[in-house]
């Protein structure tokens, strides 16, 4: 039998009876980080990278039981050789190698190849197999270099800070956030952070990471306005989900964008419903899927998690490998 094998609650390998990433409650669960399309509650027992403990805990609970991993460390299970390597994805995010018996097989999770300046940078691990997530396994997606869609954001906000209006910027709270946060030029104005993003900023803080400064809007955008901190040229960072709460009524009249992969493919000038797109994604466009799969060296490779055919199809006409598709219909995104 296959080291690893496919079943309903996920990716499995019976010799070390773990699960990566499980759809459903189990034992052992090894979750590549921390997005609720990977990370789900109920586990016995959690394995994941060290600095994906603390959102781990803020997401599914204080209490609930964690062992970690750090980068390159390996342990053994029943035999099994686990160890973590960086994805580059989001802060915490790793890929699992799995080793028995001369065996060896990577689960990616969720992953970028190029840096962010915030995240360790992707490893590639050489393997026999090879588990790839496909969300943007189209031609079409080819990102830009990543310092001119950071500069793009920066003149955005200028502008509106010129014009008095609080710019308002649409990101997931962990990864995509922090990434904006980073990138920031803090000379224009005040940034201010949701609370679903500072738990996180705060959670990640404690493992290190280093975003620059931020307002704290847990409290409400009047608690800050109180406290000195003008709206009117500040850069406010929030999931969507924010704008439909009386949360956001202080900000009065703003600029809307939203930072996504998705971005590339919206008609210039028409970003669902936003004033502005920023295309920037923490997956790996169409180059970096084809790069990172000839760098594992394997021969088989197995896809998820998105545009799944369009990529095993071409692993196997132009590329020659023994690629398939594995679909795990619960997959549900949330982070793009
Ligand atoms: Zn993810
Ligand atoms: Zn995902």
């Amino acid at each position: 039998m296959a080291l690893v094998t496919f079943t309903e609650l996920g990716f499995y390998c019976a010799q070390a009876d773990l699960y990566i990433d499980p759809l459903r409650k189990v034992n052992k669960a090894l979750v590549t980080h921390a997005h609720s399309d990977h990370a789900r509650p109920g586990m016995q027992h959690y394995l994941c990278h060290t600095d994906s403990e603390n959102i781990l805990r803020l997401r599914l609970g204080q209490r609930i039981s964690v062992q970690t991993l750090a980068y390159s460390e390996t342990i053994s299970m029943n035999g099994v050789e686990v160890t973590l390597f960086p994805a580059g994805h989001v802060p915490g995010s790793a890929q699992v190698r799995l080793s028995y018996r001369g065996e060896v097989w990577v689960i990616s999770g969720d992953y970028k190849t190029v840096g962010d300046g915030l995240t360790p940078a992707f490893e590639s691990v050489r393997c026999h197999h090879f588990v790839t997530e496909s969300t943007f396994a189209l031609p079409i997606f080819q990102w830009r270099e990543q310092q001119s869609v950071y500069d793009e954001i920066n003149a955005w906000w200028r502008e509106n800070a010129a014009a008095g209006l609080p710019s308002v910027l649409l990101g997931y709270s962990l990864g995509k956030a922090q990434r904006i946060l980073h990138h920031l030029d803090r000379s224009v104005g005040a940034v201010v952070c949701h609370g679903a993003i500072a738990a996180a900023n705060l959670a990640l803080a404690q493992s290190g990471f280093d975003f620059g400064p931020w307002e704290d809007g847990t409290a409400g955008l009047s608690a800050l306005q109180d406290r000195g901190v003008s709206l009117g040229g500040s850069l406010v960072v929030c999931p969507p989900n924010a704008l439909r709460s009386s949360w956001s009524a202080p900000l009065g009249d703003y600029q809307l964008a939203n930072c996504s992969g998705w971005m590339a493919v919206s008609k210039m000038g028409q970003w669902g419903g936003v004033d502005r797109g920023f295309v920037m994604s923490d997956h790996a466009d169409w180059p970096q899927l084809l790069e990172a799969v000839q760098a594992s060296g394997a021969e088989h490779v197995h896809v998820t998690h998105g545009f799944s055919e369009v990529l095993a199809r071409y692993l196997r006409e132009s590329m020659g490998l023994d690629a398939d598709v594995v679909e795990q219909a619960l997959f549900e995104r949330s982070d793009a």
